[in-house]
């Protein structure tokens, strides 16, 4: 039996893949194959609200579940690195808080030698993502396939914070997406009507009806093939059988940062000194495959309040727990509807800097772990306390980690080394998040409602007490990034078009491409690498038919 054949494959149904495999069907010319390693559903129950996020967040059945190296970046401790194995990838189960970054991070792509990716270029494809009804017309996208609304200021907590944030001297930001990420923001959420906006519902659930896009759920690839120098299809695990596909123009891999680049090992793409330690013969020598592995770290720090109505406690239990319940039933509302980070911030570390290099997500709320370690297992609810915590985090972190397969076999998970503050840049950012994550929190309004300050507490004050602190706590904010990253230097992965350096019929498009992390959340950025990835495969074959 000759290997079934599509015109293109696509690794992965992520934020990317997703996007990718929707566009490159949408004209009816190309077969498209979408594999996905996870569940095909794109109705899982937990992935319909953006709270159920917290159910999906250590379920196997949806998760990759790895973990990270310890190393004493992070105080000798493995780090939970979650990423969704579910059709829709980590669109599909994360946090839908809406971001893109600055300007300036695109801008810096460019200027890196990726041609095609400053702000302007790229901001037709954002637009072309989104569809909402926030900001001006100049910034915003009105008829795109993910809803982005804002979150409900549901509790008086939200003014009491934003206040006290306006009291230590930032500006409140209507629109973060817009001119400035700078200030205090409501968070926009990628949710409609307390309904999950993933690349699985918009883009992947209109697209399969179409005959020319077929999906495959419970599909791993487990290494690519090739013809010379030219990539030719892969090799799959279904139903527990091993099979081999064929690709008549294209495989577009979008297996995320920590896969993809995996998958590349796998196949003899990479350093080949790592290959030759596990017995891969080098296809394509490219060193810079699993380097470069960046992310958002911080630790979590939390205020004990002194009145109770002004946080979310209690809303999580009992008969206000069914309320909640009959809100998100009947409208979509409450916490249910809304998820996680309610309140965004954006700030400078010092005057010299030329944009905001500190982010806080805060939360009007504490959950209780029962049981676990290292923060997985366990049990997880809302806490009775009346409470807040905030996470500051380095938004352009200049420390980078790697990712390295431990084994020639597709089921090990690889290494995931991530390596935090190891700059002296890095490490003064992070202790200013901390330092005026506390003069938001001394500031009137909120000021005289605190009780306590619960972590790291008062007694951490000299620079290096709170940098042990982010090292013993802090944790991800599952944006990993940057593993196989575009550029023009010896280390870069991809060229501008995303194509792999020195073979044919190859590209990388997911959140591995970007040469450096941007400043936000990386959902939103990633679906538009996917709208321009898609649109490039597309020129391409319309050049070829001419
Ligand atoms: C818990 C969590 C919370 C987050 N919160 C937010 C947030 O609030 N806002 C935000 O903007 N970002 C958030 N993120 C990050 C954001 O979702 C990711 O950066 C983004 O989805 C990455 O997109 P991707 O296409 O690179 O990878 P993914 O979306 O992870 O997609 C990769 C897909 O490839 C599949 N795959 C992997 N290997 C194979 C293989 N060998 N064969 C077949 N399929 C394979 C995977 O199963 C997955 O479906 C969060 C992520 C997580 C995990």
């Amino acid at each position: 039996m000759p290997a079934p054949s599509f015109d293109y494959i696509v690794v992965g149904s992520g934020s990317a893949g997703g996007v990718i495999a929707a566009r490159l069907s949408e004209s009816g010319k190309h077969s498209v194959l979408c594999l996905e390693a996870g569940t095909e559903t794109e109705r899982y129950i937990w992935s319909r609200s953006p709270i159920g996020s917290a159910f999906m967040i250590q379920n196997p059945k949806v998760n990759w579940n790895d973990f990270s190296e310890p190393n004493p970046s992070h105080g000798n401790r493995p780090i939970h690195v979650a990423h969704g194995k579910i059709l829709g990838g980590s669109s599909a189960m994360n946090g839908t808080l809406v971001n893109r970054g600055q300007k300036r991070d695109y801008d810096n792509w460019a200027q890196m030698g990726c041609t095609g990716w400053s702000f302007d270029e790229l901001l037709p494809y954002f637009k072309k993502v989104e569809n909402t009804r926030i900001g001006a017309d100049k910034d915003r996208g009105r008829d795109g396939p993910i809803t982005v609304t804002r979150y409900d200021k549901i509790t008086p907590f939200f003014d009491l914070f934003i206040d006290s944030a306006k009291a230590a001297g930032l500006p409140y930001n209507d629109d973060y997406l817009g001119d400035t990420q700078e200030g205090v923001a409501m968070t926009q959420i990628s949710v409609r009507k307390g309904r999950r906006n993933s690349t699985a519902t918009q883009y992947l659930a209109p697209a399969r009806k179409r005959p020319n896009l077929t999906i495959w759920g419970g599909a791993e690839a487990l290494s690519l093939t090739f013809d010379g120098r030219r990539c030719t299809g892969l090799r799959l695990r279904r139903k527990g059988r091993v099979e081999e596909i064929r690709a008549n123009r294209e495989v577009i891999v979008c297996a995320g940062t920590i896969n993809s680049p995996k998958l590349l090992e796998l196949s003899g793409i990479g350093n080949p000194e790592v290959l030759l330690r596990h017995g891969i013969a080098t296809v394509q020598a490219l060193p810079g495959v699993g380097e470069n592995l960046r992310e958002h770290y911080g630790p979590q720090m939390k205020w004990r309040l002194n009145q109770s109505g002004i946080s979310f406690a209690n809303r999580g239990h009992g008969w206000r727990f069914l309320r909640e319940i009959l809100r998100y039933v009947t409208y979509g509302g409450g916490f249910i509807g809304q998820g996680i980070g309610g309140i965004r911030v954006c700030a400078r570390s010092h005057e010299g800097v030329e944009e905001g290099d500190i982010q806080m997500v805060v939360n009007p709320f504490l959950v209780d772990v029962i049981g676990g370690k290292n923060g997985v297992g366990g049990k997880r609810r809302m806490s009775r306390v009346e409470a807040f915590f905030v996470t500051p985090q380095i938004q352009r972190p200049e420390s980078a980690g790697s990712i390295h397969i431990k084994s020639a076999d597709p089921s090990v998970p690889p290494a995931i080394d991530y390596r935090f503050l190891e700059t002296e840049n890095d490490v003064r950012v992070a202790v200013e998040g901390i330092r005026l994550a506390r003069r938001i929190a001394g500031a009137a309004p909120l000021a005289p409602l605190i009780e306590q300050e619960m972590a790291p507490g008062p007694a951490t004050q000299s620079d290096e007490d709170i940098v042990a602190f982010i090292r013993n706590t802090g944790t991800t904010s599952y944006h990993p990034a940057g593993t196989c990253k575009m550029g023009q230097d010896s280390l870069s992965v991809v060229d501008a078009e995303l194509r792999v350096k020195g073979i044919a019929g190859l590209r990388v498009a997911d959140a591995s491409v970007m040469p450096v992390i941007v400043s936000g959340n990386t959902s939103i950025p990633t679906m538009m690498i996917g709208e321009k990835a898609a649109a490039m495969i597309l020129a391409d074959a319309e050049r070829d038919r001419a």
